[in-house]
Formats: structure tokens, C-alpha cells, sequence
């Protein structure tokens, strides 16, 4: 068995090694990779010209599996554009994504995979390695992406087997500046290096998508055990969530600035998917990867074969980390996935020179989803991360409830402000008393409210758009200041926004 394993992860690397030279090495991918940094935004200029008008049309099936004949060779459909490419229905295209930040000629493009079925319907995107160091999911898209078959498929699948190749070439979790990509989605065109490849991905690729799945591991020595994170209070990522067989799935609306929390707010149904640990390839994380990728494509309707597993969640809307109390070498007794009652010992820490020794407790009842690997620790260390049980029906039940709430209220609150912003600033005219200010404010608060249509009805102001609309530069110690990243600290990052 271990073997086995052994000669898989060789095989994949192995694979993935080939696919990296075939790119740089073939002059039809230099062909493609010319093609594709004609389309991206940064040198449109080269759009206009004739040398790689040829390519717009191309259709490079890469996959044997892919049935040529079926594609209609007089006026093949198109499914749709990417990247400035028409995909054909029935067609699997290699195209790559290039942020436009290298210098001429420098560019490391990134592939992205498409399978077009023969028929119409959904377009499933699929991310890995948006933390270069993760790997389970660039394996996990390769099994999905190469076992499509075109006649079977109805819709499009997007892959984005590595999407932070600067990472993944340097083995590293970060972008080359050690900024964490995944806090800066949907990205900023104008902001810093990471903001702005945030952005030239989120809209060249994610915007295409219907759904996204975004693949991740535990980081930094941990492990997770496979599990979805979603944001269960909006229903439509609540329905998605159900889509998956047998994953657990935890709650939660993801740190700002992941990438599933700013496809979410663009209105793209989105979770991550959690499978082990960082720098390692573990078949059976990937395989319940795959598993959990094809039951959600059988749900969508772009797949026959129905999944082999039936349903089998457990919905966590709580969690808690259990944590180190003094520095020494941490090891555990409790299993990934293990369930545990308050009380249960689940690992020691020892003291290498003193000998003294202390247990970690479980203070919940709950399930182990994520756990250290057997390293020193310091007081403090997160060792385990437990899913707390709870009567999942009712907290779901109140959630959703919440949810409802939240977005009726979203507009009035916006109005409302507005409404207060100008009695406010009408009465600073005249006033430099803060205290004449407010309660300016507040009388057009309460005159409002008691007229709530005003406020229900009311447009919502221009300035709710997210451009940013001033040059000023960010607060010093803020999420953008280069001083924020000089000394990263992962551990805080990872106990609080894991993902
Ligand atoms: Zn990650």
C-alpha cells in the first residue's frame, strides 16, 4: 500500500513535472502562451496585431479522452469566452493567465484547463494552490479535469490547478513579497503587487464561474481533516455545501479578501475545500477531493454518474481551537476526525529538559478537524481545531434567519446613512459644536424611521461602489502597509483565518 502511494505521488510529480517542461518546451505552447498574453488586459496592444490572430480560433484538444469527431468542424459552438479565447462546446483547451506585473518576456504564465461538454450548462471552476505550498488539490483538478469526457459533460469546467505559480515554484505559502494572496481577492487594481494579480484573476477567470470550489490544506505543520467552509447562512452556499457527499463542512463567512468570500459577494456560489496538510500529496485527501467535486457535478446536472457515496455531513457551526500551555515537545494521542467529549485527553506536551509534563483537554464536546503533526511547541500553540456540536437543525434554522435579516437591512442601513450624513453636514455649516452635529444626525435618524418606505425605497448611493476613490495611502500598520508584512506572523493568521 505504501508503495503504492509512493509510486502515485512519484507518477503525479512526475506529470506535473512534464506538463511544466511541455509548456516552456513545445513551440505549440509558446504558440498558446503567446496567444493567451495577447489577451490579457496589461498588453492589449499586441491584441490588435496580426501575429497571433491565427491562434484565436485554434481548438488544442489535449485530452484523448475528449472525442474530437463530435465537434462540429463547420460551425463549431461556442460556449464561451476566456481570456479572449472563444472555447468550442466539446473542446479541451489549455490557456494561460498572466497577471501583466513581469517585465517583457518574464512573465510566468499560468495555466488554466478547460473542458467544454458537447452540451450547454454550468460553468464549474475548480482552484488549487492559491497557497503555493498546497498540493492535494493540483493533483485532485488534474484527476477531475482528465476524466471529463465531452459527450458526458453538459457545461464547463474551469481548472486552476496552481494559481500562485510564484509560490509553487519557491515552494512558499506566499507571493514572492510574502503578502498572502488569499487576503487580497477581488483585488485592487491600483493597489499593491498582490491586489493587483488579485484582481487580474478574479476578473479574467472567476467571474466566468457559476460556482467555485477553492482546494486548500492545514498550514504551516497542521493537518486537516477534508472539510468545506462556507458561509451557511447564505442559501445558496448552503445548498451548494449539501451538494458534497460525505465532507464535513464548517461555518463561516472566510476571512476578507479570500477568494471565496469575494466570489460569494460577487454573487458566485462559493466554499474552500479543506484536505490535509501543506507540502505533501495524500491520496486519500485527493481522492476524497475528487469524490466531492464529481457528487457536486452530478448535482449541477453536468454528469451522470451519480455519486457512490451517500450524504454523510456533519455541519459544524462552531469551532474552537485547543491550545498549548507551556513549550516543549507536543505529542498527540487523539486522531484526526476522532470525536471527543469535554474532558477527554487529546495529546501531551513535555519539557525536554525538566521533564515536566502537562496534558491538552478537550473543553467541548465535538470532533476533531484539524490537528498539529508532532513538533515543539510554545505556550499558546493551537494544537487541535474542534468542530463543537450543536443541534444543527436550529442553529441552521436561526442562521439563515439572521441572513434574511442582515440583507433586508443592508439597504436601510446604507440610506440611512446617507439621510444622517447630510443632516450632519448641513448643521456643521453652521455649527462647530460636535454635540449640535449629532443630534442633527440623529433627528433625520429618527424622522426617517418613522417613515420607513423613505428609507426602504430610497436608491442606494452611488458611492456604494468598491473603487476606492481618494489616493490615500494606507494607514501605517494597516492590511496594505509594506510594514504590516515585514515580519509575518503566520501563527496568529492561521489560528484566526486558517484558509
Ligand atoms: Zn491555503
Amino acid at each position: 500500500m505504501r508503495r503504492i502511494v509512493i509510486f502515485c505521488i512519484a507518477l503525479s510529480f512526475q506529470l506535473l513535472t512534464q506538463a511544466a517542461s511541455a509548456n516552456e518546451q513545445s513551440p505549440k505552447s509558446l504558440n498558446e502562451s503567446h496567444a493567451l498574453n495577447a489577451s490579457t488586459p496589461s498588453e492589449t496592444v499586441n491584441e490588435e496585431g496580426t501575429t497571433f490572430s491565427s491562434n484565436r480560433h485554434r481548438n488544442a484538444v489535449l485530452n484523448s479522452d475528449f472525442d474530437k469527431s463530435t465537434v462540429a468542424t463547420d460551425t463549431p459552438e461556442v460556449a464561451f469566452t476566456l481570456l479572449g479565447q472563444d472555447i468550442l462546446r466539446g473542446s479541451f483547451e489549455r490557456l494561460y493567465w498572466t497577471a501583466g506585473q513581469a517585465i517583457a518576456g518574464l512573465a510566468m504564465p499560468t495555466p488554466i484547463l478547460v473542458a467544454a461538454g458537447n452540451k450547454p450548462g454550468p460553468t464549474l471552476c475548480l482552484t488549487a494552490a492559491v497557497h503555493g505550498d498546497e498540493l492535494n488539490g493540483v493533483e485532485a483538478i488534474r484527476r477531475v479535469m482528465f476524466s471529463l469526457e465531452s459527450d458526458k459533460l453538459n457545461g464547463v469546467v474551469i481548472g486552476v490547478p496552481i494559481v500562485n505559480m510564484h509560490g509553487f515554484r519557491r515552494t512558499s505559502r506566499y507571493l514572492p513579497d510574502r503578502r498572502d494572496l488569499n487576503r487580497y481577492f477581488p483585488g485592487d487594481p491600483k493597489g499593491s503587487s498582490a491586489g493587483r494579480i488579485a484582481h487580474s484573476f478574479f476578473n479574467e477567470v472567476i467571474t466566468h464561474c457559476d460556482r467555485l470550489i477553492d482546494i486548500h490544506t492545514g498550514s504551516f505543520h497542521r493537518t486537516n481533516l477534508t472539510q468545506l467552509r462556507g458561509n451557511l447562512g447564505k442559501e445558496s452556499v448552503m445548498q451548494f455545501s449539501k451538494m458534497f457527499h460525505d465532507v464535513t463542512v464548517l461555518d463561516g463567512a472566510g476571512a476578507p479578501g479570500t477568494l471565496r468570500r469575494a466570489a460569494v459577494d460577487a454573487g458566485i456560489p462559493a466554499v474552500t475545500l479543506e484536505a490535509g496538510e501543506p507540502l505533501r500529496l495524500q491520496l486519500k485527501e485527493v481522492i476524497q477531493s475528487v469524490n466531492g467535486i464529481k457528487a457536486v457535478m452530478y448535482h449541477m446536472g453536468m454528469i451522470g454518474s451519480k455519486p457512490s457515496r451517500a450524504p454523510n455531513q456533519n455541519v459544524f457551526y462552531k469551532s474552537t481551537w485547543l491550545r498549548a500551555d507551556q513549550s516543549g515537545v507536543f505529542l498527540t494521542e487523539a486522531k484526526l476526525g476522532q470525536r471527543v467529549k469535554k474532558g477527554d485527553i487529546l495529546g501531551t506536551v513535555t519539557d525536554p529538559i525538566t521533564n515536566r509534563s502537562s496534558v491538552i483537554r478537550s473543553n467541548v464536546d465535538g470532533q476533531i478537524i484539524g490537528l498539529a503533526l508532532n513538533q515543539m511547541v510554545m505556550p499558546g500553540f493551537a494544537a487541535y481545531h474542534v468542530g463543537i456540536a450543536t443541534d444543527q437543525k436550529k442553529v441552521a434554522a436561526d442562521k439563515m434567519a439572521d441572513n434574511v435579516v442582515a440583507e433586508a437591512l443592508e439597504p436601510v442601513a446604507e440610506n440611512m446613512k446617507e439621510v444622517a450624513r447630510e443632516a450632519a453636514q448641513t448643521a456643521a455649516k453652521t455649527s462647530d459644536d460636535p454635540a449640535t452635529v449629532a443630534a442633527a444626525a440623529r433627528k433625520a435618524v429618527k424622522d426617517a424611521t418613522q417613515n420607513a418606505t423613505q428609507l426602504v425605497d430610497k436608491p442606494k448611493a452611488e458611492k456604494l461602489n468598491n473603487e476606492r476613490t481618494d489616493d490615500t495611502p494606507p494607514e501605517q500598520g494597516s492590511a496594505e502597509s509594506p510594514e504590516s508584512i515585514s515580519q509575518p506572523r503566520p501563527n496568529d493568521e492561521l489560528e484566526e483565518h486558517p484558509e
